[in-house]
């Protein structure tokens, strides 16, 4: 779309000319509805666990009477559940818009086999809980790479939490880094879960995509891999998985290796 601004010079007799500036509104056209379409979803994302957890509250206090132990304490475990969505919610929209608006991120030296261990302590109780394996491969003498430490361990940390989400239990998730290229690394994020149909596989990267009809859909946000997917482009690169359903899934980042002779910190901007 185009915008046409003419001016018309008529401060004389005879007018002289006609000035026409051209501007390209097409981007900001799309940026505001973008902005408007998120702050809709958001909405509607905080409208339904507040409207439960206030259904549950008004319910407690006008029939509490009348409800059993066990009903009462049905409906406060609910409220509670419902209260952590929201928390989630919150959070992650937090992540995300503060992800959006901080233009620059210094990027430093980073040994991945750190954040990656910190992962590991971090799901390893959940995992054991759930039955699922979690283990890590991380290369002998992999060079350090150009990150935002705290960045990649949400990166790991939504990828992780995602593998163990939706793997069953007797299952292995897998987390592994490894030399790609002479300029790249490579982190893999393996599991032997449920898998994403082929037709889901560009959605689920968009905010408040989840798939329809699981166990564990209303748990999430579906902000987690819009998250990652920010992140992983700032450190200019890509986030790419494989998929088959009731076999697996493994998402996969290359980072760029760090270079001494590059300034120790580089500054990114996108
Ligand atoms: P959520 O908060 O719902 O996990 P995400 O953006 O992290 O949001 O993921 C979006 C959707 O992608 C999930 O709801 C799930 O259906 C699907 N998904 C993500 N990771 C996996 C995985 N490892 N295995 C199967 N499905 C996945």
């Amino acid at each position: 779309r185009i915008l046409l601004n003419t001016v018309l010079d008529s401060s004389k007799e005879n007018v002289k000319g006609v000035a026409v500036t051209v501007q390209d509104i097409t981007r900001e056209a799309e940026l505001n509805e973008a902005k408007s379409q998120f702050i809709s979803n958001v909405s509607h994302e905080l409208r339904t666990p507040l409207f439960n957890i206030k259904s549950f509250i008004e319910t407690l206090h006008e029939y509490g009477d009348e409800l059993t132990e066990t009903e009462r304490q049905e409906f406060l475990e609910t409220a509670n559940r419902e209260t952590d969505r929201l928390t989630r919610l919150v959070n992650d929209v937090l992540d995300l818009s503060r992800l959006e608006s901080c233009k620059i991120y210094h990027l430093e030296a980073v040994d991945l086999a750190q954040p990656i261990e910190q992962i590991l302590r971090t799901y390893r109780l959940n995992a054991k809980d759930k039955g699922i394996e979690l283990l890590q491969e991380v290369e002998a003498d992999l060079p350090a790479v150009m990150g935002h430490y705290d960045l990649l361990l949400q990166v790991f940390a939504n990828l992780v939490g995602n593998a163990l989400k939706f793997t069953e239990a007797g299952g292995k998730v897998m987390i592994r880094a490894s030399l790609h290229s002479p300029e790249t690394v490579r982190v893999e994020i393996a599991d032997t879960g449920i898998g994403i149909d082929q037709e889901d596989q560009n959605a689920i990267f968009e905010r408040f995509f989840r798939v329809e009809n699981r166990v564990h859909t209303l748990e999430g946000t579906g902000l987690g891999l819009s998250i990652v997917r920010n992140i992983v482009q700032r450190h200019h690169s890509r986030v790419y998985l494989v998929s088959e359903v009731g076999v697996g899934t493994t998402f996969w980042l290359d980072l760029p290796i760090y270079q001494d002779e590059i300034a120790a910190i580089a500054a990114l901007k996108l």
